[in-house]
């Protein structure tokens, strides 16, 4: 089969198309035919370079994390999707046995394994899978689509569930032009929230605007403080998602939040220190919480919410011959939505 394959950690030349041997599925796991993969900071482009602390590769590697694509066959103890069913999977592969897994809890397992760091990714025209990371996609959804929101929709239905999001609370999401950013926003809008999108960038903020939300804002405009209180009836917002850890932007998230309000992180972008006001915190009865990833509930409550025609955007497809340019392009950072590679 087709793959893009690495021999050594580099730049987006290290990415190679050549002949893969095709893998078989375990007794638990699923073979699937790729169709599309999001191309990510972390997990791909980081992984290449070298950077990501979890990667240990065992050389040649096939790289790729979330993708969504076609089941070909099943090992003889899946049970919840069979040959034919159109499926997105997710490279979170919890071990189940931990204490954080037997809780349902299972973004807090030590020993998890990733697809495409631990185990052979989807670069390929087929890749085999764990039945439990593996999720039917709703009809009519495009396999573009699939790719798109299958790690981060999880993500995202994982941090409302832990922080008990209610119809109607508001909810800040920060970055919400980015590829996580928007479907975050978007899930909490589908689960009845009144979302205020932010966005650093004048053009990004005119697109969020296209996208119904409460409000589109700048943390960084000096009336940003007043416009969420007008907004919220000088409550503040119960929830917000930063998944931007900025030091000059932490300071205005927090001043958004109203009392006994969450702020929730899922991912540090920017990866600087933030200023934390425990004073306020304190006085307001306010939390912060971390949550690395999803739940094995969430992959099933995410599906049946993106079911009522939920849809990102996706900002560019490249085909899996052009895997270095898709990975240029997300190095530059020029994306609005997601960028994927796609295999025919
Ligand atoms: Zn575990």
């Amino acid at each position: 089969m087709k793959a893009a394959v690495i021999h050594e950690f580099g730049s987006p030349d290290v990415l190679r198309i050549e002949d893969a041997s095709a893998p078989r599925p375990a007794a638990d796991e699923v073979l699937v035919r790729v169709h599309a993969i999001r191309v990510g900071g972390l997990l791909d482009v980081g992984t290449r370079a070298g950077r990501n602390p979890f990667a240990r590769l065992t050389f040649p590697h096939i790289l790729g994390a979330d993708f969504a694509g076609e089941v070909v066959e099943v090992g003889d103890a899946v049970t919840s999707v069979k040959p034919g069913d159109r499926v997105a999977v997710t490279p979170f592969v919890a071990c189940g046995r931990c204490p954080a897994c037997l809780a349902g809890r299972d973004y807090g397992c030590p020993s998890a394994q990733l697809v495409g760091v631990h185990r052979q990714g989807s670069y390929a025209e087929m890749v085999s899978v764990p039945e439990k990371v593996v999720r039917r996609i709703p009809p009519g959804l495009s396999y573009e689509q699939g790719a798109a929101m299958a790690l981060s929709g999880p993500v995202a239905f994982t941090q409302f569930s832990v922080v008990g999001l209610k119809a109607g609370d508001w909810v800040l999401v920060t970055a919400a032009a980015s590829g996580l950013g928007l479907v975050t926003a978007l899930v909490a809008k589908a689960l009845g929230a009144r979302v205020i999108a932010t966005s650093r960038k004048d053009w990004k903020r005119e697109m969020l605007r296209e996208r119904g939300f409460e409000a589109v804002l700048d943390t960084d405009d000096d009336a940003f403080g007043n416009q969420v209180g007008e907004l919220t009836g000088g409550q503040g917002v119960a929830i917000a998602v930063d998944n931007t850890s900025s030091a000059t932007m932490f300071p205005e998230v927090q001043g958004a939040l109203a009392r006994l309000g969450v702020i929730v992180t899922s991912g540090a972008q920017v990866a600087e220190p933030v200023p934390v006001d425990l004073r306020s915190l304190y006085l307001k009865s306010q939390s912060v919480i971390g949550i690395r990833t999803h739940t094995q509930a969430a992959l099933d409550g995410f599906w049946r919410l993106a079911g009522n025609g939920m849809e990102t955007l996706v900002d560019k497809t490249f085909p899996l011959e052009q895997v270095g340019d898709a990975h240029r392009y997300v190095e530059a950072e020029k994306n609005f939505g997601r960028v994927l590679l796609t295999i025919d």
